[in-house]
Formats: structure tokens, C-alpha cells, sequence
């Protein structure tokens, strides 16, 4: 399928590894322009020559912290006038609520949701102008299903989602929709690094953790971050125009609910 992207440009946050460099890769290979982010130089370097070199796309990578207004401004600089806007950003810690204090909860919700709503103001006027825009912000399947433990992702992942609710039906009639999508596990280093604390908090072979989680999953497995990727692009594609403020769930079926 064509998804009819040629010639577009990108933003993609957080894209020197994992689900937001899946999403650029997915995206770089339908001819999209791609400016990507990330705090770690060498990291997003390497990302971004992977990317070009696999598609032939044109990638440009701008080192910064998506959470502060000064990486915003940069890549905004770089890309002013983006057809694609990916938001992503960490995840924030884990934790029992008794043990966060008001700036941890601010933090989370600066990461989580102001600094996606802030590109979102910075980008989305300029494609209701043009007639074409595809917002996605990655978010979590926590929105859906709560962690307790995931306390402030619940939570600022959930105020963002409320206000693309809003927003969304606002911009499409312009072209430009909003869309969240929900990853359940999928197997990133952020993944990987969770399961290699916990096997050494069990005293456990990591290979047996790893297979024991995976197996929780309805799927049998943890997601692919090129499958990931490849949902974002087709939100993002030419023909997607018609769905907006939706919350797309990526978890091998481990949400249990009819709908
Ligand atoms: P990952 O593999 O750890 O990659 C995270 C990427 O984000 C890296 O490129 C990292 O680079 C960049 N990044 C982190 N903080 C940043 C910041 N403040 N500014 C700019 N770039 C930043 O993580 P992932 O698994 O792809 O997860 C992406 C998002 O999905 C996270 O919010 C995560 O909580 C959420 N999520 C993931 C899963 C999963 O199973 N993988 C499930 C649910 C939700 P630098 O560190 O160099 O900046």
C-alpha cells in the first residue's frame, strides 16, 4: 500500500532508539523527511545514518530535551513547518504514590503531556493552514489499563489523551488529525532494562524472566518495534484522514475488555 507520504516532512521526538526511532525508520521509508530528537549525541548520530542509510531518506538529527523549552525550540527550528508530528518522550519512574513528592508529579506531567501539547501549539496552526497534518503521540496501554505502580504515567498520559480528545475533533476537518497509540510491552531497550532489574531483584536467569513475561501476553510474545512503527506510519499516511482522537492499543491482545 501506498501510504502517499512521498515528500512529506516529520518530527519525530525521541527517536535515537526503540519505538520513536521505529516510527522515523517506518516513516523515512514512504519518502518522509525526518528530523529526529534525543538527548544522547552520538546515540541519535548513529540513529539517524541508520535510518538514511537503510531508506534513503533525508534524516536530520537535533540533539536535545524534548521536555525543556529549549529542545523544543531547536528541532522546532530545524523543522518549523513539520506535515508530521510524532510526540514522544521517557516514561516516567515507577513508584508508590505515598513517595512522590508535588515535583515529581510535575515532572511527569511536563514530560507527558505539556511538552506534547506545546508542539502541538507550536506546529498545529501551520498544518491547518496547509490542510494536511497527522499528529501521534505515543503514549502508553497504562492509559487504558492503569499500573498502579505506573502512578504518574497513568496520570499525565491521561491528560494529555483528554485534551487530544478535545482538540482532535477540532483540527480534522481541516486534514489534520490527532491520535494517540497505546503501546502494551514491546521489546525496547526500556523493556529490556526493566526486565534485567527485575531478574536481578528475583535472582533469576534473565532468559527466564524474559520468557515468563512474554508468555502474559495473549500474543505469546512481546511486540516488535517495527510493528509499532508501521501503525504509526499508516495514522500518519495520506488516507488516514478520517480517523482521529482515537487511542490505538498495541499489546498483543492483553487487554482484556470487549471494547
Ligand atoms: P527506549 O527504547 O528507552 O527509547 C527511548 C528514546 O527516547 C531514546 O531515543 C531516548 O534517547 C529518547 N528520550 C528519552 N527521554 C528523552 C527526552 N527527554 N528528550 C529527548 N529524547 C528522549 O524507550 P521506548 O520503549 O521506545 O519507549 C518510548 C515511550 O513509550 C516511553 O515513554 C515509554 O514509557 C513508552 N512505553 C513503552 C513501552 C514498551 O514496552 N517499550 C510500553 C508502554 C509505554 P536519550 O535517552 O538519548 O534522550
Amino acid at each position: 500500500m501506498d501510504l502517499g507520504l512521498s515528500g512529506r516532512t516529520a518530527i519525530v521526538c525521541a527517536a535515537s532508539k526503540g519505538l520513536g526511532k521505529a516510527s522515523a525508520l517506518s516513516l523515512a521509508r514512504e519518502g518522509v523527511t525526518v528530523f529526529i530528537t534525543a538527548r544522547t549525541e552520538s546515540v541519535l548520530n548513529d540513529a539517524a545514518n541508520d535510518i538514511a542509510s537503510e531508506t534513503g531518506a533525508t534524516v536530520t538529527p537535533v540533539v536535545g530535551d524534548i521536555t525543556t523549552p529549549r529542545g523544543r525550540a531547536d528541532v522546532l527550528a530545524a523543522c518549523p513547518n513539520p506535515d508530521i508530528l510524532v510526540n514522544n518522550a521517557g516514561g516516567p519512574p515507577l513508584g508508590n504514590f505515598r513517595t512522590f513528592e508535588p515535583q515529581d508529579w510535575l515532572d511527569a506531567v511536563n514530560a507527558n503531556m505539556i511538552s506534547a501539547i506545546e508542539l502541538i501549539k507550536a506546529t498545529v496552526d501551520g498544518m491547518i493552514d496547509r490542510k494536511f497534518g497527522r499528529i501521534v503521540n505515543i503514549t502508553s496501554a497504562a492509559v487504558r489499563q492503569p499500573i498502579a505502580e505506573l502512578c504518574l504515567s497513568n496520570a499525565a498520559r491521561t491528560g494529555l489523551t483528554g485534551f487530544v480528545a478535545g482538540l482532535s475533533r477540532e483540527t480534522v476537518k481541516y486534514n489534520v488529525t490527532i491520535n494517540n497509540i497505546l503501546p502494551g510491552m514491546h521489546e525496547t531497550d526500556r523493556l529490556i532494562s526493566n526486565l534485567t532489574n527485575r531478574a536481578e531483584r528475583e535472582s533469576r536467569p534473565y532468559e527466564e524472566v524474559f520468557a515468563a513475561v512474554a508468555a502474559t501476553v495473549p500474543a505469546g510474545r512481546f511486540g516488535l518495534a517495527s510493528e509499532f512503527g508501521d501503525a504509526c506510519a499508516f495514522l500518519c499516511s495520506a488516507n488516514a484522514g478520517f480517523i482521529t482522537g482515537q487511542n490505538l492499543l498495541l499489546d498483543g491482545g492483553n487487554y482484556k475488555g470487549t471494547m
